[in-house]
């Protein structure tokens, strides 16, 4: 390798470390054996990260094993993603000062999955680029991709009156998905779309350095915690995905559908709301 590669390489592979991105080009080889899906957990920490207020219940620590299998079928080798700038040199230059402009520019009119051929827009999220709350969706519908706008159809509305409900305005959150491309019929995302499109949301979380994240739904839960698990049973709960806080909740479009199921997730918004801070309206 020429010693200009060498050094390029050397500060991509250290900014994936410190981002802890690092496993999905180690762990390629490992991942067909990686057949044991349920979490490593620590024995649970008392305090939340250095200099955000504790939340209200005790943060789990999750040692993610691969968040993209499962664990009923038989396990094969999924591909990398492809960081598709000029060289993977390069996207290391790129990603030493990262912005959510940069990781834009990175995913380009991205081809890397199945989901590039019938899209229409590449959805890569709206909001603050500080916020102190970002929520994850999972993928975009069809009016998201249409407008190019993360959750802008009727789960969208009812998101935007969570976060209104929360004190606080769509504008100052950060919204996002985990996948950038409407999947067909708005199916669920597939294992190797989810682990193709992650790096990028990933990137986008490191960027804006939320002081908590909610997860809406299964797959924005399966993506950030690294497993499959069932969203009743863990809702509610202050997790934790590299340092940041994190309550997973029931998606807005299950909510459309099961309306009783707003109590929880207001209940859960609340534990966000007293992390963050904000007035909790006394008579809810
Ligand atoms: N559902 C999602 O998960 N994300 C969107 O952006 C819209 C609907």
């Amino acid at each position: 390798m020429k010693p200009e590669n060498h050094a390029s390489a050397e500060a991509w592979l250290s900014y994936f470390t410190e981002l802890k991105l690092s496993p999905f080009y180690l762990e390629r080889a490992g991942r067909a054996a990686d057949a044991v899906e349920t979490p490593v957990e620590c024995s649970p920490s008392t305090g939340a990260p250095p200099k955000q207020p504790e939340p209200s219940t005790p943060l789990r620590r999750v040692v993610a094993p691969n968040p993209f299998t499962t664990p009923t079928k038989t396990q094969t080798a999924v591909p990398l993603p492809v960081i598709r700038s000029a060289s993977l040199f390069e996207a290391g230059e790129h990603i030493a000062n990262d912005s959510l402009e940069r990781i834009r520019e990175d995913i380009g009119d991205c081809k890397r999955c199945r989901l590039c051929e019938q899209r229409n827009t590449i959805v890569f999220g709206s909001g603050n680029p500080h916020a102190r709350l970002v929520f994850v969706g999972e993928g975009p519908g069809r009016d998201e991709d249409i407008q190019g706008l993360p959750f802008v159809g009727r789960a969208g509305k009812l998101l935007t009156q969570m976060i209104e409900a929360m004190g606080l305005k769509r504008e100052e959150v950060y919204i996002c998905n985990v996948v950038k491309c409407r999947p067909p019929e708005n199916r669920a995302p597939e294992p190797d779309e989810m682990e193709t499109c992650s790096p990028y949301l990933y990137r986008q979380i490191a960027v804006v350095k939320p002081k908590a994240i909610v997860c809406l739904g299964a797959i924005a839960f399966q993506a950030l915690y690294g497993a499959k698990q069932s969203i009743s049973r863990l809702r509610g709960q202050w997790l934790e995905f590299r340092g940041v806080p994190m309550m997973a909740t029931y998606h807005p479009a299950y909510l459309l559908r099961n309306p009783n199921a707003k109590g929880e997730v207001w209940e859960d918004l609340k534990k966000v709301m007293a992390h963050l801070g904000l007035k909790i309206p006394s008579k809810s």
